[in-house]
């Protein structure tokens, strides 16, 4: 009856062996049909105007690094409302 316990050993062996195969080609053909996207462009992310809570894509947006921070504005007159009222305005 020894011999029953090796060969069921072996099957389970043979069946392990079989499953990740298997799961390693699906995982294969799966990457090979649909391609992940190398990189987000980092343009198109979305940024936040501080000033006036707009979300706008990085590439429309005004970059400016005020106290060594970079932000991003819709427009030159957030930009400016930035750099002037540093504190509480008004
Ligand atoms: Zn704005």
């Amino acid at each position: 009856m020894l011999a029953a316990w090796i060969v069921r050993l072996l099957l389970y062996a043979v069946l392990a062996y079989v499953i990740l195969s298997i799961i390693k080609g699906i995982a294969g053909s799966g990457r090979r049909s649909a391609p992940p996207p190398p990189r987000p462009a980092p343009l198109d992310t979305l940024v936040k105007d501080d000033v006036c809570g707009t979300y706008l894509p990085r590439r429309d947006s005004i970059r400016a690094v005020i106290d060594g921070q970079e932000r991003f504005f819709c427009s030159q007159d957030c930009r400016k409302k930035a750099k002037d009222g540093g504190g509480p305005s008004q």
